[in-house]
């Protein structure tokens, strides 16, 4: 490798923002065939709002409350949106007790004396909780891309919360010129399927792989490996960084967590989706000038 070539190369990305951490991963983004992108944060803005609070067994004022008391407790994204609306309207907090967290799945905790369930099926699944008609609104939601999410009080569903996380304006323009740059893009998230795939296609991404726990990233990662790809991984969260790791080439939204970009090769400082591409022609033209 020329060290001019590298100068270079590291130059060019440094003036839009794209830090590669080392010379090995402007070498390493030459040869990618796949990126793998985080839907939640990545290609989606991850400030989810909640836009839809749907009341099957419980007042919504009530079930609202509920759903708040416990999320206050937890650090994830849609619960903070939840939160936020219980006080944007003005209601009293009420303490939650035994709180505990599920990873990829939810929250639960004991509210008013009343056991309090926050997630998805997954969750409702491991409260024994079942889902009747619940289930055919989840997929309408779904079907319009909303993230949605059960509320279950005493083993029943309560009611269901809709949230939308607006893409980034440049999402669908970086699938499209990684398409024309011959690379294959793949998303992958702990989402639910169908709102996956119904972003999926807004954005013009073809694979999707969804409800995938947070640990099994990296695992999901590996298999693409395995069947021959190159792969860049590109996230914000702390779940993301095994798969950052895992990945040939690990990219981190500069927006992110700092555990993800710790973790990653190249760091993209604007958290433009765009850069993404430009990172691997990037890499590309620096490979053709060491030859
Ligand atoms: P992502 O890959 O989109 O970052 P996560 O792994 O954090 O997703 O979460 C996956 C799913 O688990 C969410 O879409 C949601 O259905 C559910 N979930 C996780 N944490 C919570 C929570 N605190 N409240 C409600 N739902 C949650
Ligand atoms: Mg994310």
């Amino acid at each position: 490798a020329t060290p001019t070539a590298i100068m270079v190369g590291t130059g060019l990305g440094a003036g839009r923002g794209v830090l590669f951490k080392n010379a090995t991963a402007l070498e390493t983004a030459a040869g990618v065939t796949a990126v793998v992108m985080d839907k939640t944060g990545t290609l989606t803005k991850g400030e989810p709002e909640v836009i839809d609070v749907e009341t099957i067994d419980l007042p919504e004022e009530d079930l609202l409350r509920l759903a708040a008391a416990v999320e206050r407790e937890s650090e994830h994204p849609l619960a903070a949106a939840v939160a936020r609306r219980a006080d944007a309207r003005g209601m009293p907090r009420h303490h939650a007790e035994a709180f505990r967290n599920v990873p990829g799945q939810g929250a639960v905790a004991t509210v008013d004396g009343h056991r309090v369930a926050v997630g998805n099926s997954r969750l409702m699944r491991a409260e024994r909780v079942a889902l009747g008609d619940a289930a055919h609104r989840l997929d309408a939601l779904a079907a319009d891309g909303r993230t949605a999410v059960l509320v279950a009080v005493d083993g029943r569903i309560a009611g269901i919360v809709g949230f939308a996380d607006t893409p980034r304006p440049t999402a669908a323009a970086a699938v499209a010129a990684l398409h024309d740059a011959g690379v294959e893009v793949v998303m992958l998230t702990g989402d639910n399927l169908g709102t996956a795939q119904r972003i999926a296609k807004e954005l013009g991404i073809d694979t999707v792989i969804a409800e995938v726990l947070p640990g099994d990233k990296a695992t999901e990662v590996a298999r693409l490996q395995a069947g021959g790809r190159r792969v860049a991984m590109v996230g914000d969260g702390v779940n993301d960084a095994p798969a950052l790791a895992q990945a040939d080439l690990g990219i981190a939204i500069g927006a992110g967590t700092d555990v993800a970009i710790e973790t990653a090769d190249v760091v993209l400082m604007r958290s433009d989706p765009l850069d993404v591409p430009a990172a691997l022609l990037i890499g590309r033209a620096t490979v053709r000038k060491m030859r």
